[in-house]
């Protein structure tokens, strides 16, 4: 991976104020890809490409990313990236709307990152776990939104959103097959590890 490319597209994305991963999540994620040495991650919501890149470095060496984009200028942009930060071949863009796109999908993943629509998170995570390995994990951005999730808050036009982040959590939560937590980096992210089958 080229790493000049990496920090361009990164202050590019800064100053275009597309929403990329923020850097105290970008650490956490990291460590926990180090310890995964995943195969194949799933990424929902692509943007510039910024996290995927970043991601594609702890690939096993046959390892790949799958990564859904709706916004064509996006697409545009993320596939100029990809290529400047020399990854092409071990990204794969899928343009169009992840909830179209999702159960189209027959593949398996080590690693979900879920990062878009946050009224789809429900419907992203359902479609995560039925192509989730086992010793799985399924990472999502931006859960607790700003602090609206687990506050009272209900007044908001966002008022979907927080009801769909707050029905994510408690799905996660309560899901016997994983075991979840939820950290205050960025703007919250929770971790589902799938458990072991006994
Ligand atoms: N993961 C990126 C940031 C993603 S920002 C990074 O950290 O670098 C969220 C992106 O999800 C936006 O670009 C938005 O266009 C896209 N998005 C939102 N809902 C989507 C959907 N239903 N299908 C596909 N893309 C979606
Ligand atoms: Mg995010």
């Amino acid at each position: 991976m080229n790493k000049q490319e990496l920090e361009k597209i990164k202050q590019e994305a800064l100053q275009e104020h597309i929403p990329i991963i923020m850097d105290d999540t970008l650490a956490v994620v990291k460590e926990i890809l180090e310890q995964k040495k995943p195969k194949s991650i799933l990424e929902i919501g692509t943007a510039v490409g910024y996290s995927a890149i970043c991601f594609s470095e702890f690939l096993t060496e046959d390892g790949f990313i799958d990564t859904i984009e709706r916004e064509k200028e996006r697409i545009e942009e993320a596939k100029r990236n990809v290529k400047r930060a020399e990854v092409e071949d071990k990204i794969h863009l899928y343009e169009g709307d992840a909830v179209e796109i999702l159960p189209t999908l027959n593949k398996t993943y080590d690693v979900v990152f879920i990062d878009a629509s946050k009224g789809k998170y429900p419907f992203f995570l359902e479609q995560a776990l039925r192509m989730l390995k086992e010793n799985g994990v399924i990472l999502a951005d931006n859960v607790l939104y700003k602090g609206y999730v687990r506050s009272s808050y209900n007044k908001h036009k966002q008022r979907t959103a927080v009801r769909n982040l707050r029905e994510y959590l408690q799905k996660v939560e309560e899901n016997p097959s994983l075991k979840t937590t939820v950290l205050e980096v960025g703007d919250g992210l929770a971790i589902s590890q799938k458990k072991e089958q006994k």
